[in-house]
């Protein structure tokens, strides 16, 4: 990942990370601007998730076992055998 200086936007390093949550989605990343000679400003940018673009494995095979749950014994074998239930 890169960090750019927001004075004058050379690329920076990463110095730190203070997470702000337990789930760690969200951190404080102190940086260090790598244009030593004419800025070498020192910041703190926020690094956040936003959201998933395809949901985790665990999610989709829990949502698969759920959805089959509702469904009765015979349900289950047609869906099994590639038939419509009923
Ligand atoms: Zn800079």
């Amino acid at each position: 990942m890169t960090v750019y200086c927001p004075n004058c936007q050379s690329k920076a390093r990463i110095t730190s990370r203070n997470n702000l949550n337990d789930e760690k989605t969200v951190a404080d990343l102190y940086c260090q601007c790598l244009n030593t000679k004419a800025c070498g400003a020192t910041f703190v940018t926020t690094l956040g998730f936003k959201h998933y673009i395809n949901p985790p494995a665990t999610s989709t095979v829990q949502l698969a076992a759920n959805l089959l749950n509702t469904l009765t014994k015979a349900e289950r074998a047609a869906l099994l055998q590639g038939m419509p239930p009923g």
